[in-house]
């Protein structure tokens, strides 16, 4: 349930009674603690439903949790939806979501566009550091050293990954009309 509050905090799970949600690694189905900003994907065990059970069914959706206090009041944890765990890549045993990427480097607005690109050398989901990133810098932004290293730093803190910023000019990445695509496989132009 979507929260009603003027400051957009996510979705409400409201629906304590009637499923289990657990948040899981998408890779080894671990449990995970749901502790504030924790990412991973939802596993859905229904309580009630008569028709047929659902065991840890895992819906693949990566998200987000929040445990921090509402200003609407409603209690329980709040969720957002950041994207396929089919995206996921392995960054020296980190798990790495494209779209927690872009959401760090869209803090940076205007600094940046928002528009990323993931440059990949090589097959995932295991993939080498540091992690290539292309971030567009905004029309304004003129020190482009200190804002590869601020994003840099950012990726670090809260992704606790190494990434490898390259920073491109506003409009450089192609937009997408469909699904924006975060990732370039670089490896499958060569063949
Ligand atoms: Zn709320």
């Amino acid at each position: 349930m979507s929260c009603c509050c003027d400051n957009y905090n996510g979705l409400h799970f409201i629906s304590q009674d009637h499923a289990y949600l657990e948040l899981i690694d998408p890779k080894t189905k671990d449990t995970l603690k749901i502790i504030d900003g924790a990412i991973g994907t939802i596993a859905y065990t229904s309580l009630d439903w008569e028709a047929g059970p659902i065991l840890r069914y895992d819906m693949g959706d990566v998200t987000q949790v929040f445990t921090s206090p509402c200003t609407c009041g409603l209690t329980g944890f709040r969720f957002k939806i950041l994207g396929r765990s089919d995206d996921m890549l392995i960054v020296k045993g980190i798990n790495v979501y494209p779209a927690a990427v872009r959401n760090v480097v869209t803090e940076f607005f205007p600094r940046t566009t928002g528009e990323i690109r993931i440059i990949l050398d090589q097959p995932g989901p295991k993939v080498p550091a540091p992690l290539h990133v292309k971030a567009e810098h905004g029309k304004e932004e003129k020190d482009l050293p200190k804002l590869k290293s601020d994003i840099e730093a950012r990726i670090h803190d809260v992704l606790r990954f190494k990434a490898e910023v390259e920073i491109v000019s506003e409009g450089a990445l192609e937009r997408t009309t469909t699904k924006s695509k975060l990732i370039e496989k670089r490896f499958e132009k060569r063949g």
